[in-house]
């Protein structure tokens, strides 16, 4: 493993390596894809980690390619900015949010590059730079031999957002795939189809003027449904949302932990995840139940589901112009898996290179 400390490193490392080489940032999604790492040279960017620059009054931050999400929220969070919306899991670096499309649930914004004004990159040796109004930022992310150096986002100001974490039948999932939801600013829905179940995170913005949130000064975690019910029974919530401060309502994972990783290992599960446009869910959602009404029991926890918005720069990448919805799943078992794969390319699938891709 080469490790990059700076952009002088990286010139002189792209300069001098002519083969292919795999760029890591913090190497979750490669852990992901199940890619074999072991024959190609691997340059890891972790420790490129610098804050290069930010503008208080434009609300401009400019990063090293190697610097966390969790990090960069840390530090906007220092001078009361934010960034408009988050992935869920924060340890993963902003280059792999330009490289790959990291999203979190968003009706406004479908994915972090959406919030990226300029990024430079480096070529066998140079660095150039790139804004997003350049027709070629959406074919940015396909090119291996562009290693990204540092990001430009446009910040906000700090906010707060309540998320409301609940049960409910799953006869109900067809209302929110017909249904308008501006009421929320995020919804992502976990459905537990074993058990004919929904689990719902709602989030909103923060309503001051209500006495009904439960300020929270701690991330809560999209858990299992079994420790949802008994932290919600412990908290004594009674359907009430909790606020906080953005990051800590948008991005509640943080590292993942020794145990997770080992389990995820053991059983060799495959995350995969794809975005469906938002006008063919329902009809997708009907394919898959019609699948689901031939097998005894599903082999999954759960399928999640996380809206997202429509984008906010013409040349983003990774989609069409299409409001969509992300498709999650979690399986040890390949053959359904593939199943649900044959019937969402009917739906036009379109997967997230940050974890497994099919085929
Ligand atoms: C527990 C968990 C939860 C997750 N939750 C979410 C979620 O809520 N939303 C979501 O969208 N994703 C989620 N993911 C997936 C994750 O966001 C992606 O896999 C992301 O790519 C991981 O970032 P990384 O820094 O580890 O990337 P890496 O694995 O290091 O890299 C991913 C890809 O980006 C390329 N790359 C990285 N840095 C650069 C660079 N500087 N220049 C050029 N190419 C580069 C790499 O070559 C590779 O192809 C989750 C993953 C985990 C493990």
């Amino acid at each position: 493993m080469n490790y990059i400390y700076s952009e002088e490193d990286l010139k002189a490392w792209t300069h001098s390596h002519t083969g292919p080489f795999i760029v890591m940032g913090c190497g979750y999604g490669l852990n992901l894809s199940g890619m074999p790492l072991s024959s190609i040279p691997i340059i890891n960017l972790s420790k490129m980690n610098r804050l290069l620059s930010i503008d208080l009054k434009q609300k401009k931050v400019t990063v090293e390619a190697g610097m966390t999400v969790f990090n960069l929220t840390r530090l906007l969070d220092e001078q009361s900015l934010a960034l408009a919306t988050l992935p869920e899991f924060l340890e993963v670096s902003v280059g792999a949010c330009l490289a790959t499309p990291v999203h979190g649930s968003d009706f406004e914004y479908t994915c972090i590059a959406d919030l990226a004004d300029e990024l430079s990159y480096i070529e066998k040796g140079k660095t150039h730079k790139i804004t997003n109004t350049d027709p070629l930022w959406n074919q940015f992310a396909r090119h291996k031999e562009k290693v990204i150096y540092s990001v430009t986002f446009r910040c906000v100001p700090q906010f707060k957002l309540s998320k409301q974490i609940a049960w409910e039948s799953d006869d109900l999932l067809e209302k929110y795939f017909t249904q308008d939801l501006n009421e929320f600013r995020s919804l992502t829905i976990s459905w537990y189809i074993n058990q004919k179940k929904l689990l719902l995170y709602k989030i909103s913005e923060f309503f001051r003027s209500s006495e009904r949130e439960i300020e929270t000064p701690i991330r809560i975690h999209r858990l299992s449904n079994y420790f949802v019910t008994r932290l919600m029974a412990f908290l004594k919530t009674g359907g009430r949302p909790f606020c906080s401060k953005s990051h800590l309502i948008l991005g509640p994972w943080q590292k993942l932990s020794y145990y997770e990783k080992l389990i995820f290992n053991l059983w060799k599960q495959k995350d995969i995840e794809f975005s469906i446009p938002k006008k063919n869910i329902f009809s997708f959602y009907q394919a898959l139940k019609t699948l689901f009404e031939k097998q005894k029991k599903i082999p999954t926890k759960a399928i999640g589901f996380r809206w997202g918005g429509t984008r906010k720069i013409p040349h983003i990448p990774f989609w069409g112009a299409e409001e969509v919805v992300w498709v999650e799943i979690v399986s040890k078992n390949s053959a359904f898996i593939e199943s649900v794969l044959e019937i969402a390319q009917k739906f036009s699938p379109s997967f997230h290179t940050g974890k497994y891709v099919a085929g």
